[in-house]
């Protein structure tokens, strides 16, 4: 089963991938994860990604394509993979199936978290993850049970993205809506796009997806 989950910053992308991971055994590609551990590497492609990172914008396609390209090969993606935060432009997105047909694969189900922009803000200034095993928490929606402790793991380290701020959160909504929210429509064409309300609770998106995926894909 091969997916793509779109949605604007905060809508939940993450979270949903990593609960997909559990059901569907597939593997969670995150661009965006891909992209912070070359820049805390140090490597080439890091260092030009990181600037771009903390001031909200997208990171050049041809960086982007080729980390997912490579990423493809790897064997933990034959039995499946789940695309968080890739493709983010057309040109991304028409890369990509340059690239599966070239592998002979195939998309199997595109899911579109619906959400309003101005709880975005809100939503993603306030998260924080643990340091040791990633849980999420909240300033206001999701904290520890025992204040700084990690409520999964004991860790007591967090951290926050640099482009965690509301200034930067509103500039990657931008970019959201100018160059990636026309991949819905580009999908749609393909007649692969599940619509998902994700301004609802988490384990109700997680059900509504679900849901999708069991009647509408072809679950190998
Ligand atoms: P994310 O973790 O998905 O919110 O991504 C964080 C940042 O990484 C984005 O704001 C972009 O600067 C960059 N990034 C992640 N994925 C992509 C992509 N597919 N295309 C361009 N930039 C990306």
């Amino acid at each position: 089963m091969n997916l793509v989950l779109l949605g604007a910053p905060g809508a939940g992308k993450g979270t949903q991938a990593k609960r997909i991971v559990q059901q569907f055994g597939v593997t969670q590609l995150s661009t965006g994860d891909m992209l912070r551990a070359e820049a805390s590497s140090g490597t080439a492609i890091g260092k030009q990604a990181d600037e771009i990172m903390k001031a909200g914008r997208l990171v050049p396609d041809e960086i982007i394509i080729g980390l997912i390209d490579s990423r493809l090969d790897r064997e933990d993606c034959r039995r499946g993979f789940i695309l968080d935060g890739f493709p983010r432009t057309i040109a991304q997105a028409t890369a990509l199936d340059a690239m599966l047909a070239s592998k002979h694969l195939k998309l199997d189900t595109v899911i579109s978290i619906e959400v309003d922009d101005e709880a975005m803000v809100e939503r993603i200034s306030g998260r924080y993850t643990c340091a040791r095993c990633s849980e999420g928490y909240h300033d206001r929606f999701k904290q520890p049970k025992v204040e700084g402790v990690c409520d999964v793991c004991g860790s007591t380290k967090f951290v926050r993205r640099a482009d965690d701020n509301a200034e930067t959160v509103r500039q990657r909504l931008k970019a959201y809506h100018s160059q990636t929210e026309s991949i819905i429509a580009y999908y749609d064409k393909q007649a692969l796009v599940r619509r998902v309300d994700g301004m609802r609770a988490i384990d109700e998106v997680t059900e509504e997806i679900v849901a999708a995926l069991r009647d509408g894909t072809r679950i190998d």
